[in-house]
């Protein structure tokens, strides 16, 4: 009990230096933050023990950084994004802004994407993970209430990003104007932005996802709802349980928007890149020549594996990259091999 304490401790040391000194310093607080988590998992596999420190690792990521964002950026009006930024325009209303398109593009992108890559799977068998029998016999979930906690989903995901970008109006947009760089730099910063919020996207999920699985009460409750898709599809990449959904997805996005500073302009691209990503990640197809699995080693088999009953305890790493999983040693390799009856299936390869 008492290293659990000493590491208790340790996070609140790291988080009131953080306030005082380290504040404008995100690249070393998140080196600090991560280096910390990584003892933390490593402490508890070493001890066999699945306690809280996973979980609270993400929680004071969640306390340090946001202050900061939220109350550490001076306003600059000669810096200003003029397209939205509420100071320099104040007749814009929120329906043309880039705040609603940063809330509804990704919802529609979501519907269209999935659409795409499900009428792929009808027309492409020979490229399914899964045959279209095995879809329909082993999910434990109809496709109805799929799409009812989809759209439930992204209710609640439309209401956040509403009071978020509320909150935030004329901060973190002033803060991240990429876009008002002489070039080449804004395609430097938006680059350095996107690289940012995708670490913090994929750092909150996989600690997140990874302590859904340990424990026993929230992967019964919560997380097995998200498993009750045993062959993945499309549509189905944002059917979670609604406290999953707003914790992990919603929550980690907000999170990834106000750490990497990018104007809500950019968010439309982020948010919509991030989806495409994840439903990628369960159309289960692996068709030739797709950009998702040729620049991604997390893709649509690395995540099929975590789907099946051999590899749930593995490939915990969503949605872009999969260091976490390697570092920390639940990563499971795997091969795609031809099934004889046709098309294609996901097997581990036992090191
Ligand atoms: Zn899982
Ligand atoms: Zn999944």
């Amino acid at each position: 009990m008492h290293i659990k304490l000493l590491y208790f401790f340790k996070h609140i040391y790291i988080y009131i230096c953080m306030q005082m000194q380290l504040s404008n310093n995100f690249v070393h607080l998140n080196i600090i933050w991560c280096w910390s988590s990584c003892t933390d998992v490593r402490w508890e596999q070493r001890n066999k023990s699945h306690s809280f420190l996973p979980f609270m690792a993400p929680l004071f990521f969640l306390f340090k950084q946001v202050p900061i964002s939220l109350l550490h950026i001076p306003h600059n009006q000669h810096s200003c994004y003029t397209t939205h930024c509420s100071m320099t325009t104040p007749n814009m209303t929120y329906f043309t802004s880039d705040e609603f398109l940063a809330t509804f593009v990704p919802i529609l992108v979501y519907w269209l994407y999935s659409g795409v890559y499900m009428a792929l799977g009808l027309i492409f068998e020979e490229y399914r993970l899964h045959s279209k029998k095995e879809e329909d016999l082993k999910n434990l979930v109809s496709k109805r209430d799929v799409i009812k906690g989809v759209l439930l989903q992204q209710t609640l995901q439309a209401i956040v990003a509403f009071l978020m970008f509320k909150v935030t109006e004329g901060e973190v947009a002033i803060n991240s104007t990429a876009e008002s760089w002489p070039w080449p730099w804004p395609w430097f910063a938006l680059a350095r932005q996107f690289f940012v919020a995708m670490f913090v996207f994929d750092a909150w999920q996989y600690f997140l996802h990874r302590y859904m699985h340990l424990n026993r009460f929230l992967y019964k409750h919560i997380h097995s709802w998200h498993h009750r898709l045993v062959v993945p599809y499309a549509y189905g990449s944002q059917y979670n349980h609604p406290l999953e959904g707003l914790l992990l997805d919603t929550i980690g996005g907000a999170l990834s928007f106000l750490v990497s500073g990018m104007s809500p302009r950019a968010s439309i691209v982020f948010f919509s890149f991030s989806t495409m990503k994840g439903i990628n990640d369960h159309c289960g197809l692996w068709l030739p020549g797709n950009p998702f699995h040729m620049f991604f080693a997390n893709n649509a088999a690395y995540h099929d594996v975590h789907h099946q009953r051999f590899g749930g305890k593995h490939n915990f790493s969503q949605p872009f990259f999969v260091f976490w999983d390697i570092i920390l040693g639940s990563h499971l390799p795997y091969s795609i091999e031809k099934r004889p009856e046709g098309g294609l299936v996901v097997r581990p390869v036992k090191g």
